[in-house]
């Protein structure tokens, strides 16, 4: 609920006419109450709602009801109300822009595959990270799981989508590589197949573009679909993204440099204050130089700014400016750390919900490189101002964590250095230098800016349809 609607809902309270007229918002999962004319439109289709529309009230809200058949009609009147932007072309060495589902009219394309809901059926118990299933020789009817019930309104619409697709005779096969190898029934074979992933893919895409929703969602949304391209079809898509050095500089400014081509370097924004920039995912989390100024995160496209900032930045900011200089060296990949007082604050252990902390002993830490383990995973590393590297491990079972010095040394002068692969690096100095660097000869290969004022260097792949001004 946004800010203007709370004003309305709580004038209305103050007149005394809360329950008349007042519009439900479906995408917003913290919406207390469905309109009872919105279900009644529904109702001839999904006749289990009848159990609520069938009432003289004018809305039914959370306690009239059960708690998961709320969220079964929240999110089922969400994707009715969905306006597909479809706004991207079909580029054919693009599977992102893949649209399986052809028709602009995902509400009738859903309603023509589904009439009823099972809630929490027996098999869901065998597997936690089932979210939803169908039964193909029962058309119409959708087994969702307890996961769905938490999910943001973007990812059960995209769920309901998937689900649907299996009626059109899509299934699933064991995954045969990325994250869920070996897992079965957990990936589709191709992604041009159009199965059930490729309209996950094509309905995250779409949903990241979808003003209805609220930003984290629409950033969950792209997220989701980056990681299904990856991690569930066998064969992996053609998409289209661009490795990028985002670099800011102490005249508050952002530049991005595609990889290997620095001198076709973009201009991105100015920052209000000069501040040190780290990539997660689709966003920035943004460190001010200053230490007066709070830590923020925000959009790619450095336009909106997030409400959760995450851990990392969290601490930071309920330090005051003084604590605030006791903090070195930060990283939001592989593992992900924030260093103050040389103690590593981190995530560690099956129940990992508030940050370890491990006094580093070996020097003083000077930068956390994130370099590409023998798989070609992004590894975060300790450096100390030797230009040592440790491995940085967490052992998962006992939440312990460890470290163990490594081969390999990075220039001393090294203030953050990171690898796209397993020779190539990427070394901001200490000078403010940008440099390119081999980790096979342990050399310099060049400088990659001629500019001298570099204060934060970090690695993004920008997916081309995540590339835009939306988010
Ligand atoms: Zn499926």
């Amino acid at each position: 609920m946004n800010i203007s609607l709370m004003k309305l809902s709580l004038a209305c309270l103050l007149l005394g006419l809360v329950s008349t007229t007042q519009a439900a918002n479906y995408f917003d999962k913290a919406e207390n109450c469905l309109n009872v004319a919105d279900i009644k439109a529904v109702d001839s289709h999904f006749e289990q709602f009848q159990n609520f529309s069938n009432t003289s009230k004018t809305q039914v809200c959370r306690g009239d009801m059960d708690e998961k058949w709320f969220e079964v009609v929240r999110s089922t009147l969400a994707l009715q109300r969905l306006n597909v932007t479809d706004v991207l072309q079909r580029d054919a060495n693009d599977d992102m822009t893949l649209r399986p589902i052809g028709q602009k009219d995902w509400w009738t394309y859903y309603t023509q595959r589904a009439n009823q809901y099972v809630i929490e059926p027996s098999r869901c118990n065998g597997n936690p990270n089932v979210v939803a299933f169908v039964y193909p020789f029962f058309r119409g009817s959708i087994n969702l799981c307890p996961r769905f019930f938490e999910m943001d309104s973007a990812s059960q619409i995209e769920v309901l989508m998937h689900e649907v697709r299996h009626f059109d005779g899509h299934s699933h096969v064991t995954c045969t590589q990325g994250n869920e190898e070996g897992n079965a029934g957990a990936c589709d074979r191709q992604i041009k197949q159009g199965g059930s992933y490729a309209v996950s893919v094509q309905a995250n895409v779409e949903l990241s573009y979808v003003d209805q929703l609220n930003f984290a969602d629409r950033v969950l949304a792209e997220s989701s679909a980056i990681y299904s391209v990856n991690n569930k079809f066998n064969s992996l898509p053609t998409v289209k993204a661009t490795d990028y050095v985002y670099a800011s500089n102490d005249k508050a400014e952002v530049w991005r440099l595609p990889k290997g081509k620095p001198s076709q370097a973009e201009f991105v924004t100015a920052l209000d204050d000069a501040a040190a920039i780290y990539g997660n995912g689709s966003q920035f989390t943004v460190y001010p130089v200053d230490t007066t100024k709070d830590a923020y995160r925000i959009s790619k496209g450095f336009k909106t700014l997030a409400t959760a900032i995450g851990a990392y930045a969290n601490m930071y900011n309920a330090d005051n400016a003084t604590e605030r200089k006791a903090y070195g060296a930060i990283s939001y990949y592989g593992m992900g750390s924030i260093v103050k007082d040389n103690n590593l604050h981190t995530f560690c252990g099956t129940q990992a919900t508030s940050m370890t902390s491990f006094a580093f002993n070996s020097g003083n830490i000077k930068a956390l490189p994130v370099l590409k383990d023998s798989e070609g995973a992004d590894k975060m590393f300790i450096m100390n101002d030797a230009g040592d590297l440790y491995e940085f491990n967490c052992n998962d079972n006992s939440g312990r964590l460890s470290t163990a010095q490594t081969r390999s040394v990075l220039p001393a002068e090294t203030a953050t250095a990171f690898a796209f692969n397993a020779n190539d690096a990427v070394v901001l100095t200490d000078a403010g230098e940008l440099k390119a660097y081999n980790l096979k000869t342990n050399s310099y290969e060049g400088i990659i800016s001629g500019e001298t004022n570099w204060i934060s260097a970090s690695p993004l792949k920008v997916y081309n349809v995540f590339d835009n001004d939306l988010k």
